[in-house]
């Protein structure tokens, strides 16, 4: 099924390897493979999800785990200047994995432009 072959599910079961930042029981976080600035992490839940059009009422809890772990790694990465939170959902996005994940982007000033 969809679960077997998401690299995302294969990074939580330790199949694929990455780079950890932080974990916890519903979230994992890693170092992304192609950094966009000097700090790029993923934070994903480890409940598979595509992407945030498939957030409800049954599974919203995860939302509050992942940005629970976000404020806690932009501590741990020293963050207080400023970071963004990022996710991509979909075609006109350019989402390429489906596996919901929230991009931290941070390190140096960011563009302004948001899209
Ligand atoms: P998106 O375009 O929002 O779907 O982002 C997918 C992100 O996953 C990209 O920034 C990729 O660089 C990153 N990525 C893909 N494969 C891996 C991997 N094996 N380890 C770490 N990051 C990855
Ligand atoms: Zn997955």
């Amino acid at each position: 099924d969809i679960m077997q072959e998401c690299i995302f599910c294969k990074i939580i079961s330790g199949e694929i390897p990455s780079s950890k930042v932080y974990e916890d029981e519903y979230v994992y976080a890693f170092n992304d493979i192609n950094p966009m600035a000097p700090v790029h992490i993923l934070v994903i839940p480890k409940k598979h999800v595509a992407n945030v059009m498939d957030i409800n009422s049954e599974n919203s809890d995860m939302i509050s785990h992942i940005f629970e772990a976000i404020s806690v790694i932009a501590k741990q990465q020293k963050l207080q200047k400023g970071f963004r939170v990022v996710s991509n959902c979909n075609e006109y996005a350019g989402q390429t994995v489906f596996h919901l994940h929230f991009h931290i982007l941070g390190g140096r000033r960011l563009s302004m432009e948001m899209a």
